[in-house]
């Protein structure tokens, strides 16, 4: 099977974006032909709550910052629309039936590994191809074992790069660099609010 065509979605807390999500969606759209890779951040978390409370509406912001000028990615509201917890079996069910030409779920390996937390897991396997990004630390075997076998799932050819969203928080409250892990009007935007525990910038004139 191919997923040229196909749209791919990439659901996250985007808490902030980072350097490794972008460099993510664009490998995918570039190494499986995609038409499209849409953000989707996730308002109110299944498993976790929102790091530094940041709401979902500002973590947008920052997608839209992120991508801005970057053909091919888009940035989608379905999980902040709606009320309560979004799981991502219904996002996916939602999105198939606006996307007759298919779509592809973009996870990393961390995340994809601990798919047995997941509500409603074995449906959410079934639903539609995986693309797996590769993160330091896990080992891409367990993929091929029980309950992985059942799924079609596809393999980022990338390096896998050590950036997370805790790491960069980290940063910003230990007023640490964080120049090359976030992209530039992300870096201002947080700088300005001093959101993460920041110091605050003034905004450019
Ligand atoms: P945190 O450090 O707060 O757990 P995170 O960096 O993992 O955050 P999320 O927004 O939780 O970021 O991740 C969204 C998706 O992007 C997940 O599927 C995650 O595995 C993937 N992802 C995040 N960072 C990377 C990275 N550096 N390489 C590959 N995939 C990544």
């Amino acid at each position: 099977m191919s997923l040229v065509g196909k749209v791919g979605l990439f659901g996250g807390t985007f808490n902030p974006i980072h350097v490794g999500h972008l460099r993510v969606a664009e490998e995918a759209l570039r190494q499986f032909g995609l038409r499209e890779v849409y953000f989707i951040p996730t308002g109110q978390p299944p498993h976790r709550e929102v790091a530094d409370g940041v709401p979902g509406e500002v973590r947008y912001e920052m997608v839209k910052l992120a991508i801005a000028g970057r053909p091919g990615l888009s940035v989608s509201r379905v999980e902040l629309d709606r009320p309560g917890p979004a799981y991502t079996v219904d996002t996916i069910v939602l999105l198939q039936r606006e996307h007759p030409e298919g779509v592809a779920y973009i996870v990393g390996a961390d995340i994809f590994s601990q798919i047995e937390i997941w509500h409603d897991w074995p449906r959410l396997l079934a639903l539609c191809p995986f693309i797996v990004a590769p993160r330091p630390g896990v080992d891409l075997r367990v993929f091929s074992a029980p309950p992985f076998d059942r799924a079609e799932i596809y393999f980022l050819n990338m390096t896998p790069i050590a950036v997370s969203s805790s790491e960069v928080r980290r940063r910003y409250r230990l007023g640490l660099p964080t120049v090359g892990l976030v992209p530039e009007a992300v870096d201002r935007f947080i700088k300005e609010r001093g959101l993460y525990g920041a110091r605050r910038t003034p905004p450019l004139e």
